[in-house]
């Protein structure tokens, strides 16, 4: 029986092996980043993992990867080990570095990005960064019981069009990390799949998810 039998059901063989070939880069693997990245690993995509972080006690609650033995280990090692343990067949590449405009030749090769990082810095950083390189990015954000995703493309409305510069630190629901973090997983598979989906928002609310159209309008990304 084939793994991917009833994924090749929905998408079809053609696709299945585009999902093989293809490179998603996941920046930041705590909520966000450890949903999608089980969600892309067990579908067949290789993977290029990063976070600077280690395992936190405060981190189990939403980040589903981790489990109380991996206190105090990095997670990208973690995410390495359970993810290669998912799916063997896939290529896994993991790194503890931080991406900075200096180190983003990190992400080159990757079919796309997947921002799940933590803070607003970051965002604006990888928002610059792929836009730059013409790699398109899945951006997903989450507090408390909301969340966005966007799939953002050289040419099209970027993060700087739709999003305030607001950075807090809010109290976040383990399940709705899970539905943003899965959302991001969708809109990359279907996009590798040949679903572009580029210019609108997707606002998850209270059970209930939006897709709103973005326009450009930041005049930093003519
Ligand atoms: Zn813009």
């Amino acid at each position: 029986m084939d793994r991917y039998q009833r994924q090749i059901m929905l998408l079809g063989a053609e696709n299945q092996k585009t999902l093989s070939k293809s490179t998603i880069s996941i920046v930041g693997l705590g909520g966000l980043g450890g949903i999608a990245s089980q969600i892309l690993a067990r579908s067949g995509i290789n993977l290029k993992l990063f976070d600077p972080d280690r395992v936190e006690i405060h981190n189990l609650h939403r980040q589903i990867l981790y489990t109380e033995k991996d206190i105090g280990k990095k997670k990208a090692d973690i995410a390495l080990k359970t993810l290669s343990e998912i799916n063997p067949e896939i290529k896994i590449e993991s790194c503890s570095k931080r991406i900075t405009s200096r180190n983003s030749h990190l992400l080159d090769g990757s079919d796309l990005v997947l921002d799940c990082t933590d803070n607003m810095e970051s965002k604006f950083l990888l928002n610059d960064i792929c836009l730059e390189k013409g790699i398109p990015l899945v951006f997903g954000a989450v507090g408390e019981n909301f969340g966005m995703v966007a799939l953002i493309k050289k040419g099209g409305p970027c993060l700087r069009c739709f999003l305030p510069k607001l950075d807090r630190t809010t109290g976040i629901l383990g399940a709705t990390v899970g539905i943003v973090g899965s959302l991001q997983a969708e809109l990359a598979v279907r996009y590798l799949t040949g679903e572009d989906l580029s210019g609108y928002l997707f606002h998850y609310n209270n059970l209930e998810i939006k897709k709103i159209k973005i326009k450009k309008r930041c005049g930093e990304c003519e």
